[in-house]
């Protein structure tokens, strides 16, 4: 087949959807037009192997809708008008100044993504904590990951997930909570299929859902959604009941042990069991497999994360692993897999939650060292965090935000609550899109349309779920006069008095000397690095300090943690109900996720071909028994409605679904978000996504 698509070259390059981190080939024909897409055989990652979204990724370059000049209006809902890039980032700049001068400085707020490169987010940091000042800064990442960086850091001090894919092959034991692996992240999957079929080991998936992950395991829990943290205790309370804990482990790498054994003491198996849904037995069973097992592993995604106890339960692995010493060796660990190509990226490097480099905005030291390095005064940096995203966007209802600058982000899709939402951003006396794409669903809103390069027309580096930082080559040039993200921040940077007198380099492989230079002997250490030498290695793990051949697959192995005692901290974690839950007058569970076909809003995915024949609209799984009832039909229509609003969707009926849940993919505008509630965790402010209550009825399609 590829033969037949005269391929003259290939190009090396990463992938750009999941954070799985895929190095991939892109062939173009004589035309230079991009025309097929392989895996790269010696990728220690994905070893040639590609799943349906990367092997068409090739045809994102010739996609409809890819914005070619940027596009400008005064008003919202009149027509957009072709502009200059001069004239567009100077009315930008313009409108932020005013914005600011008249408001004060964190009335303009930045939200970014987990899309752009790099290098790309660390020059937008030193553009929105160094030039523009405002400290309402978040990445999108908040909808996606922030409950994984906040447990890390709670549990030990610092973000940056301790474990590898080559863990696979070291575990006798894998849990997975809230993941759908093989829809998910299908690479990840194989390497875990890979692994079993060299060596047997038991496989636990904790689910609502009959997933496709929860058809291969050997024990399914089909827990009732968001009480994982009620499992987790009562894990907890059968590995100490029963001296299964790794006590010689505990002394000497915890603190909290006291305080964590009097709160599991609580969660019997019995009492557990009718919050959970779990029979108690099974409860004792997993836990006694997990704790005998010479390394165990945790992995989880978005059924923690998103959740209003999301922060917890990633604290609750976390303890798990810790007191059954598994943190930091081969096959144990507390793995996290993030969402977008580069959720890592954004953490480390963009400024979102602090400073680069994991620094953060509380410490003093911290906020001098950046400040000395980019040459501005410390006194220009707040001293702690602003809004998440979460917040950013009610703080437009009560006025506190006057005018916001969206990077490759969709809140029209991605957010809880659409009609909200949609009220929301017409409130905006100013909002720039900077996206791929001029069609995203947001971009009505906007007064300001910014094209960006898309993956694969620009280089620099990605970082994957398992730390390891790839290389992404630049494959074509970008689309009409689109520009580059980091092109599109410094010239915006030049247009600011503080931006003149900064240094912002033009080439990506500058900007990484900068933060090879700031990451020099932290845990976060990328001074062992340069571009010739990932693509060599095909991706190199942090830390990899200066010198080293080789980058560094898993964190803690010395035991020794990122809190000022090098112990890590074990969390006890009182469960309180909170969620909204189904009742008499909604009585249904509503859950959401992903296909494999899409990613996040179909913005890309959304327009090629072979993902829209395989996953064309959206649909609801449903159980028969309850569908019976209410006279629905196999491949009919069902109105779902919350609270919030109401949607209507196809009917797909299936046992994947307990009587009492719908579940329906999160990828289509207008659809599950408008039923979606907006409760946020309180630690990572991340949305509750996959839990709200609805009531179904059926409906007519014309
Ligand atoms: Fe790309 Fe993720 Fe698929 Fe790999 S698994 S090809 S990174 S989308």
């Amino acid at each position: 087949k590829i033969a037949d698509k005269k391929v003259v070259e290939w190009k090396y390059t990463t992938c750009g959807y999941c954070s799985t981190g895929c190095s991939i080939e892109v062939g173009l024909n004589a035309e230079g037009k991009g025309v097929a897409g392989r895996g790269v055989g010696d990728a220690p990652v994905n070893q040639g192997k590609l799943c349906i979204k990367g092997i068409f990724e090739y045809e994102l370059f010739n996609s409809a809708n890819r914005g070619k000049v940027p596009l400008m209006r005064d008003k919202v809902y009149r027509p957009f008008l072709e502009s200059t890039w001069d004239k567009s980032l100077d009315f930008t700049a313009q409108e932020i100044t005013r914005i600011q001068e008249k408001y004060g400085r964190d009335s303009f707020a930045i939200i970014s993504t987990g899309q752009i490169l790099t290098e790309e987010f660390y020059t937008l940091g030193k553009l929105a904590r160094g030039v523009i000042g405002t400290n309402n800064y978040d990445g999108n990442t908040t909808l996606c990951m922030s409950s994984a960086v906040s447990g890390y850091k709670r549990s030990f001090g610092s973000d940056g997930p301790p474990g590898c894919y080559d863990d696979f092959d070291h575990t006798e034991c894998l849990m997975a909570f809230g993941s759908n692996l093989p829809e998910q992240h299908p690479i990840i999957y194989w390497r875990l299929k890979m692994a079993l079929e060299k060596r047997k080991f038991p496989v636990i998936v904790v689910d609502p859902r009959v997933t496709m992950f929860a058809q291969m395991a050997d024990i399914h829990l089909p827990i009732t959604p968001g009480t994982d943290v009620v499992l987790l205790n009562a894990m907890a309370h059968v590995i100490l009941k029963e001296g299964l804990a790794e006590q010689i482990y505990i002394d000497a790498h915890t603190t909290g042990f006291e305080e964590f054994s009097k709160l599991v003491e609580q969660y019997d198996p019995v009492t557990a069991s009718k919050i959970c849904g779990i029979d108690e037995d099974t409860i004792r069973h997993v836990a006694r497999v997990y704790a005998k097992a010479g390394a165990a592993m945790s992995i989880w995604t978005m059924g923690i994360n998103q959740s209003t106890h999301g922060s917890d339960g990633v604290v609750g692995i976390n303890s798990l692993n810790l007191i059954t010493g598994n943190i930091g060796k081969p096959g144990g660990t507390s793995l996290s897999i993030t969402g977008q190509c580069n959720a890592m990226g954004t953490r480390e490097w963009s400024s979102c939650s602090g400073l680069p480099g994991y620094r953060a905005l509380e410490k003093e030291k911290d906020r001098e060292e950046i400040a000395k390095f980019w040459g501005i005064d410390a006194s220009f940096f707040p001293e702690k965090r602003g809004m998440f995203m979460t917040d950013i966007l009610p703080a437009i209802e009560t006025g506190q935000i006057k005018g916001l600058w969206l990077i490759a982000t969709n809140p029209m899709t991605s957010m809880p609550n659409t009609p909200r939402i949609r009220k929301t951003l017409e409130k905006l006396e100013f909002l720039v899109v900077q996206d791929a794409y001029s069609d995203v669903e947001t971009t009505q809103y906007a007064h300001v349309y910014l094209p960006a390069a898309l993956w694969g027309e620009k280089e620099g580096v990605f970082t994957n779920t398992e730390r390891r930082v790839n290389l992404v080559r630049k494959v074509m040039e970008p689309h009409g006069d689109a520009k580059s993200d980091m092109w599109i921040f410094n010239q915006l940077a030049k247009r600011f008095e503080q931006g003149r007198k900064m240094r912002f380099p033009e080439k990506p492989s500058e900007v990484f000397d900068e933060m090879r230079e700031l990451s020099k002997g932290r845990m976060l250490d990328y001074s062992g690095m340069d571009h010739d030498k990932i693509e060599k290695h095909r991706g190199l793990q942090w830390p990899c300090t200066e010198g080293a051949e080789a980058g560094s697959p898993r964190l803690y192995t010395d035991g020794v943690f990122q809190y000022p005692d090098g112990k890590a901290k074990l969390i006890p974690l009182p469960f309180i109900d909170n969620n909204e839950r189904p009742d008499d007058d909604y009585p249904f569970w509503m859950n959401s996720g992903r296909v494999v076909e899409h990613f996040h809003t179909r913005t890309r995915t959304g327009k090629i071909g072979n993902m829209n024949k395989f996953s064309p609209t959206p649909y609801m799984e449903m159980n028969p028994d309850a569908a019976k009832k209410l006279g629905i039909e196999h491949m009919g229509y069902a109105r779902l409605i919350s609270r919030r609003g109401d949607a209507v969707v196809m009917v797909q009926l299936t046992q994947r679904v307990p009587p009492n849940m719908a579940f329906i993919p999160f990828h289509f505008h207008e659809c599950v978000n408008r039923l979606t509630l907006g409760l946020l965790d309180p630690h990572s402010r991340q949305p509750a996504f996959k839990q709200c209550a609805v009531k179904i009825e059926p409906a007519v399609c014309q």
